[in-house]
């Protein structure tokens, strides 16, 4: 059983939800390093998502993935928008005019969006971006993939975001606003990788087939 466009809705809603109930934990997240928009942005943002969804129901997975990156980058002003609404735009890209995806089209999805958002916003690892939860997270994807479970794989992926994400809290930041504030944006959890990790987290919760 394959990842057609209702499990892409699930998990889109899922995140939606995630994003809402955290909002003012991503918010505070942001205001230690930033401008305390970030849980506002994605919140409006998703719900934004959601409604677009529900009113004009896509029928495949590149139009949906298309549809949510999109709404995001129309309605959400801040960095994460336009990172965020170009990894949906990829991830659509990728899937081309597939119905459904198997476990290592899902990869390749999730690697693609990965990968728009660093031609986006030219991340390195160890920026203390979104990226430092992404990247790890394609990449435990891909090592899980020999065993072949789509569940097994997004497990593991969500348990490498997790990690990235905790990881950042020790760095310096170089990219966004964060890194105006040079060495004091050191000892704060990065907001946006807080976010990447509900992506994953949900993906792992969603995707397989219940
Ligand atoms: P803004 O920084 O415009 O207020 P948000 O607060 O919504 O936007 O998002 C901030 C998050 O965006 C950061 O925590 C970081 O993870 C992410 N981010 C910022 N710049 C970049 C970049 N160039 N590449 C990847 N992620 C970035
Ligand atoms: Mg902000």
């Amino acid at each position: 059983m394959g990842v057609g466009a209702a499990d892409l809705r699930r998990w889109v809603g899922a995140f939606a939800d995630t994003v809402v109930a955290n909002e003012q934990l991503l918010t505070s997240l942001d205001s230690a390093i930033g401008d305390a928009d970030h849980g506002g942005n994605m919140a409006r943002g998703m719900k934004a998502v959601v409604a677009k969804l529900d009113a004009d129901p896509p029928a495949t997975p590149a139009a949906l993935l298309k549809q949510v990156g999109m709404t995001l980058i129309s309605t959400v002003g801040g960095a994460s928008g336009p990172l965020y609404g170009t990894f949906f735009l990829r991830m659509a890209q990728s899937v081309g005019d597939a119905d459904e995806l198997d476990t290592a089209g899902v990869g390749a999805a999730l690697r693609a969006g990965v990968a728009g958002v660093v031609a986006r916003g030219k991340a390195e690892a160890g920026d203390k971006t979104m990226y430092d939860a992404l990247a790890p997270a394609v990449d435990a994807y891909d090592a899980a993939l020999g065993g072949g479970e789509l569940a097994e794989a997004l497990r593991a992926a969500a348990d490498a975001a997790a990690t990235g994400r905790d990881a950042t809290t020790p760095l310096q930041a170089r990219k966004g606003r964060a890194s105006y504030l040079g060495e004091r944006s050191v000892g704060h959890q990065d907001p946006g990788a807080t976010s990447a990790t509900f992506l994953i987290e949900t993906a792992a919760a969603t995707l397989p087939a219940p």
